[in-house]
Formats: C-alpha cells, structure tokens, sequence
C-alpha cells in the first residue's frame, strides 16, 4: 500500500513539476534561417531606417518578425532584396511601437493581392492596444483596419508553441531591473496612470541542436529577463544565437559589463545585433564576450543567421 501511494505521488510531482514549468519536450528545428529586413544600416540595395523587422524562415514555415517603420521599407526591401513575402500568413509584433508596427498595413494590402490568406495572422502580446499618455498608441486603428480585413489578431498572455519548436514567450516578467526603454511614458489604467514600461514587449524563441536562438524586437523587457523567462518557462537550455534589437544603446559600461557576464552564463555564441541595440554596445560585449567579427556583428539589411552558415554579415557590418 505504501509503495503504491509512493509511486501515485511520484506521477503527481511529476505532472506538477511539468505544468508549473510550463515545459514540453525538446523538438529542435531542423532548418532556420533568420534574414534582417528593416535596420539602420543597409548594404547595397535597400533601405535604411531607425526600426526592426525580419524574416524568420523554419522547417517550411514563414513568419515575419515586426514590419518596420515607415509603410514602404519592408515592402522595398524585400523586393530588392528577392524576396517573396507573399505566401507569409503569420506576423509576430513585438510590440506596439511604430518603428516595429508601421509597415503592417501596407504591406497586407499589398500582398492580398497576390495571395489573400498573406499576413491573415498577427500574433501581439498582452497590453499593445492600451492607451498611451505621452503619444498615440496607433495599434487600436491597425486592429480596426485589419479586422475589417478579415485578418484574426491573437493575443498572448502567456507562452505559446506556435510551430513544433518555435515559441511566442508573450509577455515577460521584469525580474532584473533592466529598464531599457525611454523613462517618461505612461498608461492610462482606469482614472489613474501607470509607467508605461512597454508590459506587451514578447519575442520569438525557437529551439535548435545546439541551444535556442532568440529574436527580440526591441528588447524593452530587458534581454537578461527574456532569457532567464524563455529558461524558466520554454527550454531549460543554452542560449545559442541572439539576433535584433536589445535596446542597449544607452547602456553604461557598468550595464554592459553586467549584462555580458550574464549572456556568457547562458553560453551565448553568436549575436546579430541591430536596431536599439546600439553599435557600441555591440563591439563592447562582443569585447567582453570575447566574440569575433565572425560571430558578434551589427545587423544590416539583407544580413542572415542560418543553422548551416551560421552568420552571413552585410558588407558594410563584416
Ligand atoms: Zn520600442
Ligand atoms: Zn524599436
């Protein structure tokens, strides 16, 4: 009697360890290729603009990670840069800011014209339609406009497996005192106000043989506390790639130091990093990590991660 109560209780720990972590078996990916399409700097072709956006190619899949922020830029890019975005029905919004959100409308208008079903998903986190004191939060009228569309907006409280292996971390919890957005703003919350400490900021994880790559837009949530969330609560693994903006452009050399030690603990071994995440703050960690120009570069228009090549830098970035 006491060994089956023992072994009824073993199943119990078992399941609760599994459900309060949220984890689910390992499922590596076996292709992935991450191609930057909106950054500050550009190579030969293309534009160059203060947003993010790229496209995430895995196992036959297409997501298009942010969309820039001018209407026209993803759409130029692509186009200079050969590539198709029109069988691409999933759209990742990191969050509500319009240098990751302003080229969305465009780009659905255009591309239903080639296939109506094109960006017919948008995955956003909790809190990217609340109201902004200090500008205008524009998502509530891309939201209107894209539902009259037909287009379904999924909101994301917590993480989500959307493809076998790729994961939508949702919102993320402010562990470390990060702060890496622009102090000041507000929410409104009912009669009062609230920091606005962009709470809707996600990112995309996907899980490979050799550790899991992140894609952060802007990285507000702070890039230390997504990882240590995408540990606790996705996969309890190495941190193989870390690729977009991590919004470390302001970052002293205290915060740089700290935030290195850290990314060497989880065993980072490449980074792509572009947008907000400033270009001396790049070379610094890349410093302090004792990365090469191989494996740490600023991310330019057209530049690429790939599971087999690793990463192909710009020109302009090598
Ligand atoms: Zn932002
Ligand atoms: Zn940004």
């Amino acid at each position: 009697m006491a060994l089956k109560r023992y072994h009824i209780l073993i199943v119990i720990i078992i399941l609760n360890s599994s459900l309060i972590m949220g984890q689910k078996e390992s499922k590596p990916v076996s292709t992935l290729k991450v191609t930057t399409l909106s950054t500050m700097l550009v190579n030969f072709n293309g534009i160059g603009e203060w947003g993010y956006s790229a496209l995430v190619e895995v196992d036959g899949k297409k997501i298009l990670f942010d969309t820039g922020k001018y209407p026209e830029t993803v759409l130029r890019n692509a186009e200079e840069l050969g590539i198709d975005l029109s069988d691409v029905e999933d759209v990742f919004l990191s969050h509500n800011h319009r240098d990751h959100t302003g080229g969305l409308l465009t780009l659905r208008n255009e591309l239903k014209k080639t296939n109506p079903n094109a960006l017919i998903r948008v995955h956003v986190g909790k809190g990217i339609f609340r109201e902004r004191l200090n500008y205008e939060n524009n998502m509530p009228n891309v939201k209107a406009a894209l539902e009259a569309d037909g287009v379904k907006i999924i909101v994301y409280e917590n993480q989500f497996e959307l493809f076998s292996g790729v994961w939508i971390t949702g919102p993320i919890k402010r562990i470390h005192d990060e702060k890496n957005w622009y102090e000041g703003g507000k929410i409104q919350m009912g009669p009062d106000s609230i920091e606005d400490t962009i709470p809707e900021d996600q990112s995309l994880v996907i899980e490979t043989e050799d550790g899991f790559v992140l894609v952060s837009g802007c990285g507000h949530a702070g890039i230390v506390n997504t990882l240590e969330h995408i540990r606790l609560n996705i996969y309890d693994k190495r941190v193989y790639t870390v690729i977009g903006g991590f919004h470390l452009v302001n970052a002293t050399d205290d915060n740089l130091k700290w935030t290195s030690s850290k990314l060497q603990d989880f065993g980072v071994s490449n980074i792509m990093g572009a947008h907000c995440t400033g270009i001396n703050s790049l070379y610094t960690l890349r410093n302090l990590l004792d990365l090469s120009r191989s494996n740490a570069i600023v991310g330019s228009v057209g530049d690429s991660f790939d599971l087999e090549k690793g990463i192909t830098a710009g020109p302009i970035a090598k």
